[in-house]
């Protein structure tokens, strides 16, 4: 075992979680729980809950749930023994050396010393002689010494190993180069830098950590743009370019941008709240830790395919989320009769930061977005075209919730395409209710398949036999509720059909005959976070405590007839193999 167990037991007297999670959402009392919007998934009406008695928490969305151990490691993205040094570091108190598992906390901390130091190397380089044809490069983007200095922009020569010298003088390992995803090894053993004639953009989080780089190439190599691959401190989807300087705006909403340059740019025209999702479209874990800072995401991808792409699936992501979103629409550029890819950067220097001010306000919401886009898919001129656009339109105001917004959107559509406000109102009304009646069905059946139902969330975690799983679940439950009952459980834990409850249940016999009790929030350390979710999920069933004896006996029972058809059904398949088996035998002679 890493951790020794009276210091975890400290740890999680010291560690509430209900003071560990109000840092990141905002938790109000409701009945004997806590509840706000899940920081795992995207939702308008909280699902995700704290239970301070019992202290785990729970999002009857998304399913996950835990101790606040698993807390930490979902959304900080950390591994187990990290976590309880995030958290120990948070209560002050010192995590006990030992010599074993110790090493990858030790290492994240390395990788960022690592990092913090490779920034400052390349920013030193920024000015040199050797980075005279970075300097040439953003003067030519227009990106001022002020600017490049406050995201801490530097530079990289063309050399194989000017980095990985420098590093090493400073102490930093071959191993810990490339575990930084800064060095690569090649096939004979030795490394040299990934980054090389590059200019480079420290890609830094909200607590001033540098996680990892992006890199521009400085001359004409691929990629344009070279990220930092995923290490132990660096995770694309969970991190947003320019979130250190974003989180202090005084402004209301966060720009969400391409690129790199067009956050600089963005935030050097005073647009201070411009980020970047680094080449990825938007994820969950971003729309999470925007979500921190506002309730407000105006995005402002490129005019090119590509960039519609990826607006339409922020758009998605961002649907069922509690933000107002706005959609930046950056004007085509016509240059011999040809479509211009224009970005943010391009805008602002053509038409400066004001018209992108204006821009910004007179830009539509997602909704408008989503008609625009549509519109432009149907040729309105022709009847035909009208009819396929208005039912494709009624479709889209349909799912909106507010009878206010189906109205005005609903108004726009008919004015549009020339049609009475009353006929677009029928046609939406008629689709909604048939969106709902299906939207019924479905529920009635899900409801109606109670198996569906028992089986866990996590694939991996399927139970083979649903009767039996609930009956093991069951005794799991008693156990937790009233542990004295243990001496008449004599059941074994390979008598258990699924081999996750098994181990729940071996875990909970460990606790016991130790003498502890068996509480949910201690059992981060032995289980995988789906398997915690499950845990909670059985424990949140109910169970009387009231004539437990009698319960477990009849759980036990269920468990051991259900074995025992199990085998039975596996002799009598056995039986009839081997009969059909004869027959052919029988059939050849
Ligand atoms: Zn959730």
């Amino acid at each position: 075992m890493p951790f020794p167990e009276r210091f975890l037991e400290e740890l999680m007297e010291r560690s509430d979680i209900y003071d560990v999670v109000s840092g990141y959402v905002r938790l109000t009392k409701r009945g004997s729980n806590y509840f706000g919007l899940c920081p795992f998934h995207n939702e308008k009406t909280p699902s995700f809950s704290v239970n301070q008695d019992k202290q785990i928490y729970k999002c009857f969305g998304c399913g996950k749930g835990g101790s606040v151990v698993n807390f930490i490691m979902e959304v900080e993205n950390l591994s187990y023994p990290d976590a309880i040094h995030f958290l120990a570091n948070k209560a002050g108190m010192t995590v006990p050396e030992d010599d074993g598992d110790n090493r990858l906390p030790n290492l994240r901390k390395r990788l960022l010393s690592l990092n913090k130091d490779a920034a400052r190397f390349y920013y030193s380089l920024l000015g040199e002689n050797e980075g005279a044809v970075a300097r040439t490069y953003l003067e030519k983007r227009k990106i001022s010494h002020k600017t490049a200095t406050r995201f801490g922009v530097g530079c990289v020569p063309n050399e194989w190993d000017r980095l990985t010298r420098a590093m090493k003088k400073l102490g930093y390992t071959d191993y810990e180069l490339v575990e930084a995803g800064l060095a690569v090894k090649n096939n004979k053993g030795s490394v040299y830098d990934k980054f090389r004639d590059r200019l480079m953009f420290p890609v830094i989080d909200v607590r001033g950590e540098v996680l990892g780089f992006s890199g521009r190439t400085l001359s004409d190599a691929e990629p344009k743009y070279l990220n930092s691959p995923e290490t132990p401190v660096f995770s694309k989807r969970r991190t947003l370019f320019g979130i250190n300087l974003a989180k202090n705006t005084k402004r209301s909403s966060i720009i969400l941008c391409e690129g790199n340059i067009d956050v600089v740019m963005l935030h050097q025209a005073g647009f201070d709240n411009a980020v970047a999702s680094m080449g990825t479209s938007l994820t969950v874990e971003q729309t999470r830790l925007l979500s921190r800072y506002t309730s407000e995401i105006d995005i402002c991808y490129d005019n090119d395919p590509a960039g519609i792409k990826a607006t339409d699936r922020a758009i998605e992501i961002l649907k069922n989320s509690e933000f107002k979103v706005k959609v930046i629409r950056l004007p085509d550029k016509i240059e011999d009769g040809k479509k211009i890819k224009i970005d943010a950067d391009d805008y602002i220097k053509q038409f400066g930061a004001d018209a992108f001010e204006k821009l910004i306000s007179g830009s539509d919401d997602r909704v408008e977005y989503a008609l625009v886009n549509l519109q432009g898919k149907f040729d309105i001129s022709s009847d035909e075209g009208r009819v396929e656009y208005l039912k494709a339109a009624g479709e889209l105001i349909a799912t909106l919730g507010s009878p206010v917004e189906r109205e005005v959107y609903g108004g726009r559509v008919a004015a549009a395409v020339g049609i009475s406000a009353e006929a677009m109102k029928l046609e939406i009304d008629r689709t909604r209710k048939r969106k709902i009646g299906q939207q019924r069905k479905k529920m009635e059946k899900e409801a109606l398949s109670p198996v569906s139902a028992l089986q866990p969330k996590a694939r991996a975690l399927r139970y083979d036999n649903v009767r039996s799983a609930a009956a093991e679940e069951g005794v799991i439950r008693l156990l937790i509720r009233d542990p004295e009952i243990i001496e008449a459980c004599d059941i074994d834990t390979d008598e258990f059909s699924s081999p996750i409850l098994g181990k729940i249940y071996s875990i909970i016999r460990a606790k016991l005959n130790e003498g502890k009790a068996p509480q949910i929030s201690l059992f981060s350390e032995y289980l995988t976070e789906d398997e915690m979710s499950l845990l909670v999920r059985i424990d949140e069933k109910p169970e009387s405590v009231s004539g437990s004896r009698e319960a477990l006996k009849d759980y036990i029972s269920v468990i051991r007839t259900e074995k025992l058809k199990d085998s039975t059904d596996l002799l009598a398949l056995a039986e009839k193999y081997k009969k059909t088996k004869g027959m052919e035998d029988k059939n050849v002679e």
